[in-house]
Formats: C-alpha cells, sequence, structure tokens
C-alpha cells in the first residue's frame, strides 16, 4: 500500500485516505471482488481511479451518469491520467478512434454507459483489450430490490463472462439497504466479508418531519431562508409546476426542472442553479443523480418519496460543503395515495410490486417514528447509530405519556379480530362504528368494540400508525396489509413492557381570571 499512499499524494494530492477506500484499494489490489457502500461525496471515485494507474490493463468503468463522465474524464486529463468515456453524444467515427485507444493500452480508464455493453463495437473492443478492473458506479442500478433499478444494468453481469481473463470487479453505491447489498453481490460475485461499508450517518444534516402544513409554511420557510440555494422536491410535474407558480408569485428566485420540459431548458435551468443565479429548484426527482452543487442549504420534501432509499439520496444534497443544512418532509396523507397509485399503475411483476409497497410503507413509519430521524434512516439501511440531538424528534421536548393500557386495547383488538385486518376496520372496531361490515363479521359482539370511542377515527388512526412504526404492529405484504402483533407487542400485551408516546397538549380554555 506503500506505493498507492505515494500515488494519492503525488497525483491525487490528498495526504490521507477517507475511511473505506484504503480497503476497498487493498481488496482490489489482491485480485479481490469487493463493494463499496459510502455516501455522496464519500470519494468512491479513487477507489478505481488509483488502482487504475497500479494496473497494467485497462480499467472500465460502467457508469449510467452520462452528464458525468465527460467531467471525470476531463479532471483525470488534467492531472496527466489518460482517460476517455465513450457514450451516446459520440458519432461512430469518433466511438471506434476511443475504443482504438484503450485497445493499444494507450487509456487507463474507459467509460461506458451500460447501455453500451451488448453493443458490437464494445464487445469487439473486449476481445483486443487485456481489462485488470472493471468498476461499477451507481451499482445499486443492477439490484430490482434497488430504488433505481436499470434493466440495462442486468445485462453487466453476461458482459462479465465474455472478459478473459476475468478482471477484477469494484462495485460501488451510496444506497444500498441489506438486502440490495446481497443482490449486488450474487449477481457480480462479490463474497459477503469483501463488502466495505462506511458511516451514512450525515452530522452536518438536520432531518425534519412536519404534518399536515400547508402551502403557507413552505412560502414562510422560504423567506426566512431567502438568499440560501435550496431544492424543493415533488411527486408530479403537475404540482412541480404549481409549486414553481406559487413561489415565483412571491418574487422570490426560483426555477424548476422536470421530464416534460425540453433538454434546452432543463439543462439551462440546472446550469442557473449551480451558478447561483437561481436561488430554489422546485423539481420532480428527474433532477437528481450528478448534482454536484456542495452549498444546497435545504431539502424540502413537499410531498413524500416512494421509499426511504430515494428520500436519504434527495435530502442528501443538502450540505454537501458540511455546513449545517435542513432536510424537511411535509407530510398530507393524500400524499401517500400517489405513490401508491404509481406503483398500481407500474407494468412490474406482482412480486416487485409487493416490495414496492412495503418500501412506501416502511417511508410512511419514517412520518409516525417518533425514534430519532437519522437513526431511523441508518437503521433502515441496516446500521445502528446514535441519536443525532438535530432532528424534529430529538429536539421534541414534549413530555412523553405512558400510553400503554392504550396500546393495549389497540393490540389485543388486532389479536380479537384474528390478525385478518387492516389498519381502517381496526379503527371502526375501537372507535365503535355502525359499519356494516362490522356487523357482518360479528365484531360488535367483540369485548374491545368501541372501547377509544371517545377518540376521532383519525386520532386511533394515529395511534395505530405510531404502534406500527415502534413495530409492535406488523404490516403484511402487499397492496392491501393487515396487521398483527410483534413479539414485542406481546409483551406489552402481557404487560412486561410500557409504551411511551408525545402527545399533543391540549391547552386548557379556561380563562384563569373567569374563575
Ligand atoms: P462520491 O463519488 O463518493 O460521491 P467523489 O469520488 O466525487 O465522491 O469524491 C468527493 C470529493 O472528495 C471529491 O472532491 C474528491 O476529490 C474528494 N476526495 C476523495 N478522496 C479524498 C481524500 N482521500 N482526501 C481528500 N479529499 C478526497
Amino acid at each position: 500500500m506503500k506505493e498507492a499512499q505515494k500515488i494519492l499524494a503525488e497525483t491525487f494530492g490528498y495526504e490521507t485516505f477517507r475511511e473505506g477506500q484504503e480497503a476497498i484499494i487493498s481488496l482490489i489490489l489482491a485480485q479481490e471482488n469487493s463493494l463499496g457502500i459510502m455516501p455522496t461525496g464519500g470519494g468512491k471515485s479513487i477507489c478505481y481511479q488509483l488502482p487504475a494507474l497500479m494496473l497494467d490493463g485497462l480499467t472500465l468503468v460502467v457508469s449510467p451518469l452520462i452528464s458525468l463522465m465527460k467531467d471525470q474524464v476531463d479532471a483525470l486529463n488534467d492531472m496527466g491520467i489518460p482517460a476517455t468515456y465513450v457514450n451516446s453524444s459520440l458519432n461512430y467515427q469518433e466511438v471506434s478512434h476511443r475504443f482504438g485507444l484503450a485497445a493499444r493500452g494507450e487509456v487507463k480508464l474507459l467509460y461506458v454507459a451500460p447501455e453500451r455493453l451488448e453493443s458490437p463495437d464494445f464487445l469487439e473492443m473486449v476481445r483486443h483489450t487485456r481489462i485488470d478492473l472493471l468498476a461499477v458506479d451507481e451499482a445499486h442500478c443492477i439490484s430490482q430490490w434497488g430504488h433505481d433499478f436499470r434493466p440495462s444494468y442486468l445485462k453487466l453481469a453476461e458482459t462479465i463472462q465474455v472478459i478473459q481473463p476475468k478482471p477484477t470487479i469494484v462495485a460501488l453505491t451510496a444506497t444500498a439497504t441489506p438486502e440490495v447489498a446481497q443482490d449486488i453481490s450474487k449477481l457480480l460475485a462479490i463474497s459477503p466479508e469483501n463488502q466495505i461499508k462506511t458511516g451514512f450517518a450525515r452530522e452536518n444534516l438536520a432531518f425534519q418531519v412536519m404534518k399536515d402544513q400547508n402551502d403557507i409554511y413552505l412560502i414562510e420557510y422560504l423567506k426566512m431562508n431567502q438568499g440560501q440555494s435550496g431544492i424543493i422536491y415533488a411527486s408530479t410535474r403537475k404540482e412541480v409546476e404549481r409549486l414553481y407558480r406559487l413561489i415565483h408569485a412571491e418574487n422570490l428566485s426560483v426555477g424548476m426542472y422536470h421530464g416534460g420540459m425540453s433538454e434546452v431548458e432543463r439543462t439551462k435551468n440546472q446550469e442557473l442553479f449551480s451558478y447561483d443565479k437561481l436561488q430554489i429548484m422546485v423539481a420532480t426527482n428527474a433532477f437528481g443523480m450528478g448534482i454536484n452543487k456542495s452549498n444546497v442549504r435545504f431539502v424540502v420534501h413537499a410531498q413524500i418519496p416512494g421509499n426511504l432509499e430515494s428520500y436519504y439520496q434527495e435530502a442528501g444534497r443538502a450540505g454537501r460543503d458540511e455546513l449545517p443544512s435542513e432536510a424537511i418532509l411535509l407530510y398530507r396523507p393524500q400524499d401517500v395515495q400517489i405513490q401508491q397509485y404509481f406503483i398500481d399503475q407500474s407494468e412490474s411483476e406482482l412480486e416487485y410490486k409487493q416490495h414496492e409497497y412495503e418500501k412506501l410503507r416502511e417511508m410512511n413509519q419514517y412520518v409516525h417514528t417518533q425514534m430519532c430521524l437519522q437513526r431511523f434512516i441508518l437503521r433502515y439501511f441496516g446500521e445502528e447509530g446514535e441519536d443525532c440531538g438535530r432532528c424534529t424528534n430529538c429536539l421534541d421536548d414534549r413530555e412523553s405519556v405512558d400510553i400503554t393500557v392504550d396500546a393495549q386495547k389497540v393490540l389485543s383488538c388486532v389479536k380479537r379480530m384474528d390478525e385478518k385486518f387492516g389498519k381502517a376496520l381496526i379503527g371502526k372496531v375501537l372507535t365503535g362504528s355502525k359499519d356494516q361490515k362490522i356487523s357482518q363479521w360479528r365484531f360488535d359482539q367483540l369485548s374491545t368494540y368501541g372501547i377509544m370511542k371517545h377518540l376521532s377515527q383519525k386520532e386511533v388512526n394515529h395511534l395505530i400508525d405510531f404502534l406500527t412504526a415502534e413495530q409492535l404492529l406488523v404490516p403484511s405484504k402487499g397492496q392491501f396489509p393487515t396487521l398483527s402483533v410483534s413479539a414485542t407487542g406481546v409483551d406489552v400485551l402481557l404487560g412486561k413492557e410500557k409504551v411511551f408516546r408525545k402527545q399533543v397538549m391540549v391547552r386548557k380554555l379556561v380563562q384563569d381570571d373567569a374563575l
């Protein structure tokens, strides 16, 4: 590793390796396949760029980010490293010229988009070139369970078979749940002990969940943060346009970005935002991969996204410069239905859809948990962490109230309904609703029927959401989940565990001087 250290200093100009870099580079140099999971900005590129300089053959980099390829290659060339890229922006002659450079060993790194892997000229190049290292960037795109699955990535496993002798593989990603990591490892033949994962926590981000806020809140927030750079994400083009008009009418500096706009317009807006000529960007998730702006102070999700991977990746675009920044999620229950609709409408197979519903449910639990929000996210990615002390839950100083008895009422009702029904009907039984379905199933005969009739249906639903987020209730898979009681839930029923919840304080309306 001494030589690697030397190249790090002399070529890249860095004194020390960042967390994870050295471990990955050692594995590559030992010709072992590896998977690096590092946060955005963590320094993944050096993990393959540096060994590329130490290997005799070519390093082939597969990346879906066409817009970033040129920047990366330019940066490498500036450092005196011969590198090139091939993508759809080039004509046939240029492509074959560049493949020629690779085959003759005149470049150390060649970047290609995954779509290229099947083209005859690419396969021809592969046959004449010694490829020592294959770097797969954004490797989560290979997994069907990832949030950004790309069918073209699946061809990768086949392409690898064509490359002889077999190259060493390094897969890199910033977002992988344990399940996605396992999938990548299986597809690319990476043994589990060669998985290098660095801390996911973002010390400078304050996560916030705001329930039932309206446009006024958003405008107030933007006015308070005037002069700062920020992104507002919405789920649909229509909502992006609506928010854009709303913010524009307030004379704030704002642009928009979504897939329905022309490429010229999109590029223009992205550039204006990059160069701080526009302060706020309202966008769908089409505005994303490859934004390299470091001083984004806030990312507001005006609508809930479909899963926590997308959320963490999008929210993580705030505060790349490591200065304090905010990641705010505005929650309205009807926005969950938009995501549900996206899944319903997709033409994917049933198993995949069920998975997507489950991810959406976990996203929804993020909104209802009272746990530290950063810790909740880390746990989703299979990591333990400390309370951040910055998120809305950590800063919530309302008193925790013992709600064990209420929790027991809900849990025992779920048990009495044989754990075969969903939230809506459970809520109706607890509040003593006269719904036909209830008499039909004879749930009005249960001892828990109407046991919470002093509460509204909405309050009881919130309580059920809370108990689900606390993992006392477990939803089944599929579009219409039924709820069952978890092992910890059973302990609560048996009185072995207590449940605490921060409650909204109801202010006394009687005036003291009237007494
Ligand atoms: P990622 O691909 O993980 O998002 P990059 O590879 O683009 O991150 O690296 C992010 C930034 O960190 C770059 O500006 C890079 O030059 C810098 N960087 C990478 N490794 C080191 C290091 N060992 N020391 C200092 N800076 C580094």
